[in-house]
């Protein structure tokens, strides 16, 4: 059949998962337009500030949304904090001292966090003496007798990495965040849970600290930023680890008190939001992406049957040529960039070559359509955002129609 009419088809079989998410993205939407409306925002909350930026009130008024959105008692979120790895590294910081040990309970955390937390000479959390273990998943699920012994005096920070990111691995449920903290609270209640919560936002109608998490980190150059914050990262918890944290963002005796943003906030509001509907298209977007390859025979995540709790669908190719083949029709099927050519390249921090495709209007913005890939074996093609559904639906076409020409089966 023609590829368009196998498309169709596929989006009438989802039309049950794209009523499930438009659910979700109409419960968000209320959520944020109810933290605007209580905290009066106006025109003066987007004007720009310089200097030291006291009482810089469109600062004060996004953490305090924030706080109200991931119903907690106090947010940090910044364009000071340049992306999600710099407000990780900042929690982290914040959190743990000389002699405290961090338990990863999700396996290896985000490639980015690996120099942070283990790197040599050039002031890791190791060379802090924090000391650092880890706990591997048993296939999605937590490994709850590893982690008990695991934990010991030392144990002070206990992290999850919620997205699967480049990991070829279901994501992690909001159910399976709050059972294992429960448990791990058993153990010791003075433990910190942090989620990593990079690309989980406005997937679900409740972020982890609903379920448990004392702190959440993203990045605003993902979900939450809506594609419209221009840079930045947040960090929603309890009061008195915000207040820890907030020492390392400025300085211990300046916390929150300072940072000037002299563009202004307009678009972090904006981004806020836009986000849960961006969100939305992306996770249809990415649902009809992994369906069209799975009915080809491709094994893909998530399975069809999966509850998304992040924006990112992977296929496994099993073919280099192909996977190139995909980064460079989606980079050309972009609005930004769309006459570049990607390549495999050597990066920094990765073991094996890179390619990645980002025609986003904001550089490397992931919650807008981009794929990015380790070329290796069993070469899995990682795509993730779309601003809108309808543009999603053009690369899905596009990508079909390189592959298999007019006509598919
Ligand atoms: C993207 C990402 C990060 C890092 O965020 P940046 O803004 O790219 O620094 C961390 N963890 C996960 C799971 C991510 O997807």
């Amino acid at each position: 059949m023609e590829i368009i009419e196998y498309v169709k088809k596929i989006e009438d079989k989802l039309s049950g998962y794209y009523e499930y998410i438009n659910d979700i993205a109409l419960y968000n939407q209320r959520k944020v337009l109810n933290a605007f409306r209580n905290n009066n925002v106006s025109y003066r909350h987007f004007s720009q500030t310089t200097g030291y930026g006291y009482d810089d009130i469109g600062r004060d008024t996004l953490c305090k949304i924030y706080a109200e959105i991931f119903k907690t008692e106090a947010a940090i979120v910044s364009p000071l904090l340049c992306c999600g790895t710099h407000a990780l590294t900042v929690a982290l910081f914040g959190l743990l001292k000389t002699g405290d040990e961090l338990l990863s309970i999700s396996g290896k955390p985000y490639d980015t966090l690996n120099e942070v937390i283990i790197g040599k000479g050039n002031g890791s959390l190791e060379e802090y003496g924090i000391t650092y273990k880890q706990v591997e998943l048993c296939g999605s699920s937590f490994n709850k007798s590893a982690i008990k012994e695991a934990i010991c005096d030392k144990t002070k920070v206990v992290f999850i990495g919620r997205s699967r990111g480049y990991e070829f691995r279901d994501s992690i449920s909001l159910e399976q965040i709050e059972e294992v903290i429960s448990f791990i609270k058993t153990i010791n209640c003075n433990i910190v849970v942090m989620i990593d919560n990079c690309y989980g936002e406005f997937t679900n109608k409740s972020e982890p600290t609903e379920h448990g998490a004392d702190i959440a980190v993203g990045s605003l150059n993902k979900n939450i930023g809506g594609g419209l914050a221009p840079c930045g990262g947040y960090i929603v918890g309890k009061k008195i680890l915000i207040d820890r944290i907030s020492g390392r963002v400025t300085s211990p005796s300046l916390g929150m008190e300072v940072g000037s943003y002299a563009a202004g906030y307009l678009s972090f509001y904006q981004g806020l939001f836009s986000a849960p509907t961006v969100v939305g298209s992306a996770l249809k977007g990415s649902k009809l992406f992994a369906t069209a390859y799975s009915n080809q025979g491709y094994e893909v995540l998530p399975t069809i049957s999966e509850k998304p709790n992040d924006i990112i669908t992977a296929v496994k190719l099993n073919d280099r040529d192909t996977l190139i083949k995909l980064c460079k029709i989606i980079q050309s099927i972009s609005p930004i960039d769309s006459n570049v050519t990607p390549e495999p390249w050597s990066m920094p921090g990765y073991d094996c070559e890179v390619i990645m495709s980002a025609g986003t209007f904001i550089q490397g913005a992931s919650i807008e359509l981009s794929c990015d890939s380790p070329v290796r074996e069993p070469y899995i093609l990682y795509v993730q955002g779309g601003l809108t559904y309808e543009h999603i639906k053009i690369a899905v076409i596009e990508c079909l129609k390189e592959q298999f020409g007019d006509k598919i089966r």
